[in-house]
């Protein structure tokens, strides 16, 4: 066995189990040792009750006075017990487990772990997990490896699998210099990457998460170094000018553009007709007006003869992209062939629309990165435009290159990065920043609240509604189990029928649902035929509907910041005054200064980095935070310093031995051949 192998491979892994693991990217042993853990779960000394802390996990002793209760709520079954210690009590709940009220045995001692929760003065544990004291004895002090699952996959699944790999496994040699090594005290690979998955103790698990962000930096700017040098010089041979259906696009626009908008324009344009083809990102926080701005730039490809794209990270995005931008085009005088490509189609809607991008018929294209990339053939690419979150990397662009096609590159991004670690992670691209927002916005309102103000915001809800604006509520998602958090939705959206006023049409909308039922969704409440839009975090990025002006954040403590501020970017991107309400079901400190910072400032980069000041670099176990570009491990922002020495070393290597010839090298460059390839293979499977 070694790393490229199938996971069938693994004992007990059979079609069916490998089939999940496929929909969290691991199909080979390699990914599956590279699916680090999204975080750990320590297993601490229980505590007494009056120590129990709001929002933290801790595991209580106590013995069970009496049969525990069972009641049904709807749907559900809840059974109940209240530990009692000194005075001070703890409800224990658990939903749909109704057999505990036969194994729970009244005398017996049990520990308890599970989420604290206190409210009102009292405390409680939903579905904590139960242990004889014995066997919470070998659990003690251990961290376990929680992995990121999807619907089927469990995690034991997951960690049984990776202990396996690890026993079967030849050990990989070290492929770092020691030279490397010594100057940034990075651990061994293999100790390292033993250690990510099961830690002993929390110092190894550190040492073994620096190494293995510093990789992934450091072969990431590597591949981008060897990328700019191969593209920088690509001469442009798609030259582009906007003639007269981009000055009548202009001319027809309901706005003028801002000031920044036009500098960025001009940038772009100098790009399109230069000597060597355009690899641009433009940067603009939320709302600043970036669409426009793709398409000024997709329409003089057109105009110049050349077929454009953009990608978007969503169906729903795609979609409306394509909606706004046939609205902006049908005033034009002459018409553009706009193909919209999405999973959604039938196979015979799909080939029709793939023979018109081949045939060059059809002009923009328009559809989710994939769609885009993997199986269409352009008969004359000459821009290709990425939409929000997924950086446009290295690895889609090395995919279009191996099909031979050079176009011009412009990657669009609300993420707030500081300069200093743009010019690293996007180290290929030139830089334009959108730094202004449109005049006629109103700033914000924003409140932080706790629950008890539910009611006043529903009424305050339908004050806006009655007044013909729309809102968006977000539930929290339950990263562990998508079915809660389907259950959540659609409970939340129940009772919600009940608490507004009638008449007012509600819809919810989760990421497990069919395109085509997102899609419809979607666009019912772009045409203002839905008022109250109550989803999970789907519509973070992108979607764009001016009319909608309240964005109501449920349990928002789970969420991270800058998620929270996209999230926000939702609203106010009309004229009318928009709020946003962060409701937070926790009463703790931490949480209430960090949703402060989203209260005080409607600035994403002043967030993002206050953010970080509050949290640390290195906090393993916070939320988090960006989840954004396209790395595993690390995070640009709580791992600046790393970054900056993977990008040093990276830039000493490049000096000294550009073409990785020393024999000191020879591993890096072998592992630096298997990085690329491995994005490629991803990408056009
Ligand atoms: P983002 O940068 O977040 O992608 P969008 O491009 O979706 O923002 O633009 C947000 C809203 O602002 C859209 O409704 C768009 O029509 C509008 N808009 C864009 N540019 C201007 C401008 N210069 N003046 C007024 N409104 C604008
Ligand atoms: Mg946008």
């Amino acid at each position: 066995m070694n790393t490229a192998s199938p996971i069938t491979a693994l004992k007990g892994i059979g079609e069916k189990t490998a089939a999940l693991f496929h929909r969290v990217g691991v199909d080979t042993v390699g990914e599956l040792l590279s699916y680090y853990p999204r975080t750990y779960d320590v297993y601490e000394r229980p505590v007494s009750i009056g120590a129990l802390e709001a929002d933290k996990i801790q595991a209580v002793t106590g013995v069970i006075r009496r049969i525990p209760d069972g009641r049904r709520v709807g749907r559900y079954h809840i059974t109940t017990v209240s530990l009692e210690e000194n005075g001070l009590h703890l409800q224990l709940s658990w939903f749909n487990m109704p057999f505990l009220r036969n194994s729970l045995l009244p005398g017996c001692i049990y520990i308890f772990r599970g989420r604290v929760q206190k409210k009102k003065g009292r405390t409680t544990m939903d579905q904590s997990e139960i242990y004889a004291p014995e066997d919470y004895e070998k659990l003690l002090d251990t961290m376990q490896p929680i992995y990121g699952l999807t619907g089927g996959l469990s995690n034991k699944t997951v960690t049984k699998a990776v202990r396996q790999a690890f026993e079967q496994l030849d050990l990989d040699t070290e492929y770092l210099p020691e030279r490397i090594r010594n100057e940034q005290q990075l651990a061994e690979y293999n100790f390292s990457l033993r250690a990510i998955h099961f830690p002993v103790k929390r110092e190894d698990l550190l040492l073994a998460r620096k190494r293995l962000v510093f990789d992934e930096f450091f072969l990431f700017i590597l591949a981008l170094r060897q990328m700019k040098e191969q593209t920088e010089d690509t001469v442009n041979e798609c030259v582009i000018h906007p003639g007269a259906s981009v000055e009548q696009l202009l001319s027809s626009l309901p706005y003028e553009l801002t000031g920044a908008q036009k500098r960025v324009w001009n940038e772009i344009q100098a790009d399109l007709k230069g000597e060597t083809i355009m690899n641009r990102l433009v940067q603009g926080d939320v709302g600043s007006g970036k669409t426009v701005i793709a398409l000024l730039a997709l329409l003089s490809a057109v105009e110049s003869g050349y077929q454009g794209a953009l990608m978007a990270p969503t169906e729903v995005l795609a979609r409306q992209h394509a909606e706004s931008i046939r609205e902006l085009l049908s005033g034009l005088s002459v018409d553009v062939c706009v193909e919209l490509l999405t999973g959604s189609m039938t196979a015979k809607e799909k080939r029709e629309a793939y023979a018109r991008i081949e045939s060059g018929e059809a002009r923009i294209i328009l559809g989710t990165h994939a769609l885009i990339q993997e199986k269409v053939s352009f008969a004359r690419l000459g821009l290709v435009v990425t939409d929000e979150q997924h950086r446009f990397g290295v690895r889609q662009r090395e995919t279009l290159a191996s099909k031979g096609l050079h176009p011009h590159v412009l990657v669009m991004s609300a993420t707030p990065i500081p300069r200093t670690l743009a010019i690293i992670i996007y180290g290929d691209l030139d830089i334009s920043v959108i730094d202004e927002l449109p005049a006629n916005r109103l700033p914000i309102k924003n409140c932080v609240v706790d629950e008890s103000y539910r009611p006043k915001a529903y009424r305050f809800i339908e004050r806006e509604v009655a007044a013909g604006r729309q809102v968006y509520i977000i539930c929290p998602m339950v990263e562990e189990n998508p079915e809660i958090e389907i259950e959540n939705v659609v409970d939340y959206t129940e009772k919600l029928q009940k608490e507004l006023a009638p008449g007012i049409a509600i819809e919810y909308l989760h990421g497990k649902m069919k395109a085509a039922e997102k899609n419809d969704i979607m666009e019912r409440f772009a045409a203002g035929e839905i008022q109250v839009l109550v989803s999970t975090t789907v519509i973070e990025v992108g979607v764009n509907v001016p009319n909608a002006t309240v964005m109501m954040v449920e349990n928002a403590e789970r969420f991270g910041l800058a998620q929270l501020h996209q999230l926000r970017g939702r609203v106010g991107r009309g004229k009318h005054q928009s709020y946003c309400i962060f409701v937070s079901g926790s009463d703790s400190k931490d949480t209430k200064k960090r949703l402060e910072i989203l209260n005080k400032s409607n600035d994403g980069f002043y967030i993002a980095s206050e953010d970080l000041k509050l949290r640390g670099p290195g906090d393993l176990f916070g939320i988090r935070q960006s989840g954004i570009l396209e790395f595993k491990i690390g995070d640009i922002f709580t791992d600046a310093l790393i970054l900056q020495a993977a990008s040093e070393e990276a830039a000493k290597i490049e000096k000294l031995d550009p073409e990785l010839k020393l024999e000191e090298h020879q591993g890096l460059k072998e592992k630096l051949l298997e990085y690329r390839t491995a994005g490629i293979a991803r990408m056009s499977l």
